[in-house]
C-alpha cells in the first residue's frame, strides 16, 4: 500500500519586506528558466544572508533582538524558499539540480545559524514582554540547543558534520525516488478491468504493449480495478520496491547518523531526542498511543481480512480456508467488497468531479466557512502552464490575505504524493502577506470521492493554515506548529466532501457537473468504513517502524521491517522492500511519522464543534481566529482549548473507531 499522506513542508529555520507585488499576493513568484539563474540567485540570497547574520551579532539581547531574528527569518523564506518549492516541481531536471545544489548549501547556512555562539549568548539575555514572545524565545533556544551550541567545541565541530551529512543523504534518498520512473508493460488481455481511459494514450512498447507508468494518478486505479492477480502483483512489487538497495543502505546509514547526533545530547535515541519537543513529549508516550490505536483496531482488521478472504474464495470459487489474502489482493478485494455491498465504485465519481471544477468546489466550500473570496489572476508566469494563481481575500471587507499557487497534474520528474509548501508566511508588524503552493497529482479525467477529501481537502487545510495566518512574527506564521499538531487542521476537513450541502455547492461552480445522487453518497460513506481498521493497522505500523529505526541502537532498518511487517495479517513478503520509498522516515519528518495518527486524534476532537453545521460560518470565523489566525505563536493546546472550551481529548478519536 502506497502513503496516502502529504507532506507539509515549511520553511528552512521557521523565515524581506520585499515589495508587495502588482497581482499575486506574498509577491511575484521567481521563476527560474535556466540553472545558471538559479545558481546567482542562490549566491545573492546566501550573500545577502550572511550579510545580515554578521550585522545581527553585533546586536545585544535587548528588546529588538526579537524582530531583528524575525527580519532574519523573512528575508531566509523570500530568497530559499521559492528555491525549495521548485525542487519538487520544476519541469526541467537541470533546474531541478540546481536548486537542489542550493538547498544543501541553505542548510548548511541553517545549521551553521543554529551554532552561532555570539547569537545565541543574546538570545539568552531576551527578556519576552508577553507570551507571544515566550513561544518565540522558547523555540528559539531550543533549535540553538538542539543544534548543538552549548555543546563543548569538539562534539559541535562532530555535530554539524553529522547534521550536514544528514542533509545530503536524506536528499539523496529523496532524489532517487522521485527521479524514478516505474513502469510495467501490459497487454490489453492483462489490463482487463482496468478503464480504458486511463491507458489508452499511454505510450506503447515495440511489441504493442502498454507501458503503464505506475504513479500516484495510476496506482490505485490499476489496484483497484486490474482483475488479473498476476498483474496486480507485477505493479505491487515494483511500486514497493521505488528507491531499491540504493535507498536501504541510506536509510541505514541515516539511521545510524541520526543516533549518533542524538548520544552527543546524551540521549538514548533519536526518537527520544526529537520528541522530547513535540506535544507527545517522550517516544515512550508515542509508542505507548500508537499500541492503543492497534488494540482500537486489531479486531476490525482481522474481520476485514476475513471478508476480503471470503470475496476471493467466493470469485475463484475455491473455499475460504484454500485462499490467502496478498499484499496485492487487498486494496482489490476491499474494493470488490465495496462495490458489492455499497455498490460503489470509486472510478464513477470522475464524472461527478471534473478536476479544474473541484478545485473550484473546494475554494467555494472555503469561502463559504472561513468568509474569504478565491480570485483567479491570469498571466503570472509560473513553471509549468499547469500552475494556477489566486489570490485569497477577506469577503467583508475586500482586504487581499494571501496569494496561493495551485499545480494539479501528475507529470514526470513531479514530486509524487500532494503537498503544500508553506514557502512564505504571514507577519502583522511587517504587513506581510502569505504564499502558498499546493501541490497534487492529479488525473485529468476528474478525481475520486477519495481523492477529493484525502487529498484536496487535506491540502487546502494547510493552505488555509498559511493564508488565514495573522501571526505577529514570520517565524510562527501559519504550519510553523509543532510536527505531531501540524495535521490536524487538515485531516478535520477530509471528511467534509461527504456533506450533502457542500458537495451542493458545485451547482455554484459548474452547472453542467452531474450532482451526486443522495443514494450514492449515502453508499460512499458506509463503503468509507470498511476497510478503516486495515488502513489504521497500517498506518500505525508505519509510525512504530519509523519510531522503531529511530529508537536505541538503530537498528537495521530492512530487517526489522520484515520483522515488524510479518507479524501483521498480511504478512511480509520477502524480496521487497516498502522502506526503500518510505521518504519520511529518510527526511526531517523521521521519528515523526506518528504526527499523523497522533493528529488525527485532535482533529477528530476539533471536529465535533462543526457536528451537524459544517459550513456554519460562525464555527468557521470562531476557529479561524482561535486556531488558523494564531500559527504557532501559542502552544497546540491552548489554541484548542480556547476554540474547543475545554482540554483536548480522545474520546472522538476512539468512539469512531469502534463504530
Ligand atoms: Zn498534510
Amino acid at each position: 500500500m502506497k502513503l496516502l499522506l502529504c507532506w507539509v513542508v515549511v520553511g528552512l529555520w521557521a523565515g524581506a519586506n520585499s515589495a508587495a507585488a502588482a497581482a499575486l499576493p506574498g509577491g511575484p513568484f521567481p521563476v527560474y528558466r535556466h540553472a545558471a539563474e538559479v545558481q546567482s540567485a542562490c549566491e545573492r540570497g546566501l550573500a545577502g544572508a550572511k550579510s545580515r547574520v554578521a550585522q545581527l551579532e553585533r546586536r545585544r539581547g535587548d528588546d529588538r533582538w526579537i524582530t531583528s531574528m524575525d527580519d532574519l527569518a523573512a528575508y531566509i523564506e523570500d530568497v530559499s524558499g521559492p528555491i525549495f518549492v521548485l525542487t519538487t516541481v520544476h519541469p526541467d531536471k537541470a533546474v531541478r539540480d540546481a536548486t537542489q545544489a542550493c538547498e544543501l548549501r541553505w542548510q548548511d547556512f541553517d545549521s551553521t545559524l543554529k551554532q552561532n555562539e555570539k547569537l545565541y549568548r543574546a538570545a539568552r539575555q531576551v527578556k519576552p514582554r508577553d507570551a507571544i514572545e515566550r513561544e518565540f524565545m522558547k523555540s528559539t533556544l531550543e533549535s540553538f540547543e538542539d543544534a548543538g551550541v552549548s555543546l563543548p567545541p569538539k562534539q559541535r565541530r562532530q555535530a554539524k558534520a553529522l547534521q550536514d551529512r544528514i542533509t545530503a543523504l536524506a536528499q539523496q534518498f529523496e532524489r532517487n525516488v522521485r527521479d524514478e520512473v516505474v513502469q510495467v508493460a501490459l497487454t490489453e488481455a492483462e489490463l482487463q478491468g482496468v478503464p480504458p481511459s486511463l491507458w489508452a494514450e499511454a505510450k506503447r512498447d515495440a511489441t504493442g504493449r502498454v507501458l503503464m507508468t505506475i504513479d500516484d494518478a495510476t496506482y490505485f486505479p490499476l489496484m483497484r480495478n486490474a482483475t488479473d492477480a498476476t498483474v496486480r502483483e507485477r505493479i505491487w512489487r515494483a511500486d514497493t520496491n521505488k528507491g531499491g538497495e540504493a535507498n536501504l543502505k541510506l536509510l541505514a546509514e541515516l539511521g545510524r547518523l541520526r543516533l549518533d547526533y542524538a548520544r552527543l545530547f546524551g540521549a538514548d535515541s533519536y526518537a527520544d531526542f526529537t520528541l522530547r519537543h513535540r506535544m507527545a513529549q517522550s517516544a515512550a508516550r508515542a509508542t505507548r498511543f500508537l499500541g492503543e490505536v492497534q488494540q482500537a483496531v486489531g479486531e476490525r482488521e482481522r474481520a476485514e481480512v476475513a471478508d476480503m478472504r471470503a470475496a476471493k474464495a467466493q470469485a475463484l470459487g475455491q473455499p475460504p480456508a484454500d485462499v490467502r489474502i496478498e499484499r496485492w489482493d487487498a486494496v482489490f478485494y476491499a474494493e470488490q467488497i465495496r462495490r458489492v455491498r455499497h455498490a460503489v465504485d470509486q472510478e464513477v465519481f470522475r464524472k461527478h468531479l471534473p478536476t479544474q471544477e473541484s478545485l473550484l468546489l473546494a475554494m467555494r466550500m472555503i469561502e463559504m466557512l472561513f468568509g474569504v473570496k478565491y480570485s483567479r489572476i491570469e498571466g503570472v508566469p509560473l513553471w509549468h502552464p499547469d500552475a494556477q494563481a489566486w489570490a485569497v481575500s477577506d469577503a467583508a471587507t475586500g482586504q487581499p490575505l494571501a496569494g496561493l499557487i495551485v499545480d494539479l497534474y501528475a507529470r514526470e520528474g513531479k514530486g509524487s504524493g500532494a503537498f503544500v509548501w508553506s514557502h512564505r508566511n504571514s507577519a502583522t508588524r511587517l504587513k506581510r502577506l502569505p504564499q502558498a503552493v499546493l501541490v497534487t497529482n492529479f488525473d485529468r479525467r476528474g478525481l475520486t470521492l477519495e481523492d477529493f477529501g484525502e487529498s484536496l481537502l487535506h491540502e487546502f487545510g494547510h493552505s488555509v493554515h498559511n493564508a488565514l495566518s495573522r501571526t505577529r512574527l514570520v517565524s510562527q506564521g501559519g504550519t510553523n506548529v509543532l510536527r505531531d499538531f501540524v495535521e490536524a487542521p487538515s485531516q478535520m476537513l477530509e471528511d467534509w466532501i461527504y456533506e450533502r450541502n457542500v458537495l451542493d455547492l458545485m451547482r455554484e461552480v459548474c452547472a453542467a457537473c452531474p450532482p451526486i445522487p443522495d443514494a450514492l453518497l449515502a453508499q460512499a460513506k458506509a463503503a468509507k468504513r470498511f476497510g478503516l481498521g486495515t488502513r489504521y493497522a497500517r498506518q500505525a505500523l508505519y509510525a512504530s517502524f519509523d519510531l522503531g529505526m529511530h529508537g536505541a541502537g538503530a537498528p537495521e532498518p530492512m530487517p526489522l521491517w520484515a520483522r515488524m511487517e510479518g507479524a501483521t495479517p498480511l504478512g511480509h513478503v520477502a524480496g521487497t522492500m516498502f522502506p526503500a520509498g518510505f521518504g519520511h522516515a529518510a527526511s526531517g519528518y523521521a521519528a515523526g511519522y506518528y504526527g499523523y495518527l497522533w493528529s488525527e486524534v485532535v482533529a477528530a476532537d476539533l471536529r465535533t464543534a462543526f457536528d451537524g453545521r459544517r459550513l456554519d460560518p460562525a464555527v468557521g470565523k470562531r476557529y479561524r481566529d482561535s486556531v488558523l489566525a494564531q500559527g504557532g505563536q501559542r502552544p497546540p493546546q491552548d489554541l484548542l482549548r480556547a476554540f474547543l472550551g475545554r482540554d483536548t481529548n480522545t474520546q472522538a478519536f476512539f468512539e469512531d473507531l469502534k463504530r
